[in-house]
């Protein structure tokens, strides 16, 4: 047992609505989403943040890149938001590194 949420989703201890599952990567609808798409793109392996995945592995944080084109492209989108919030200061609340797939809705930034 993990006491990391994505670890835990990853290794189905805890129910996801899961969209994609490879060997290395996980990914599944945000539970409080932000947009009408709104996917988290999880590497399985831990590392707290995006930042520190970079450092330790940058293959994998390449190929999470390209998963979260790969989920954007089958949930129909072209264009989206690829977030990952780095640090507690940045809004990151959960220490298992992912990336936020945003759209399908106008989020042209700033507003107006
Ligand atoms: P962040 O704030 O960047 O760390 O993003 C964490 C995201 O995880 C938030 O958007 C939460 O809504 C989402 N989240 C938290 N718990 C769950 C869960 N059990 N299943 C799916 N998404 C979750
Ligand atoms: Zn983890």
């Amino acid at each position: 047992m993990t006491d990391c949420l994505f670890c835990s989703i990853s290794a189905g201890d805890i129910p996801a609505d899961i969209v994609l599952r490879t060997p290395d990567y996980v990914a599944f609808h945000d539970i409080n989403p932000q947009a009408p798409v709104h996917i988290l793109v999880i590497p399985v392996e831990h590392h707290q943040s995006i930042a520190a995945l970079g450092a330790a592995n940058p293959e994998l944080a390449g190929g999470l890149v390209a998963v979260t084109e790969q989920v954007a492209r089958e949930a129909g989108l072209t264009d989206y938001r690829l977030v990952f919030n780095t640090g507690a200061d940045a809004g990151q609340s959960v220490f298992h590194a992912h990336g936020h797939v945003l759209g399908g809705r106008d989020l042209n930034w700033p507003p107006g």
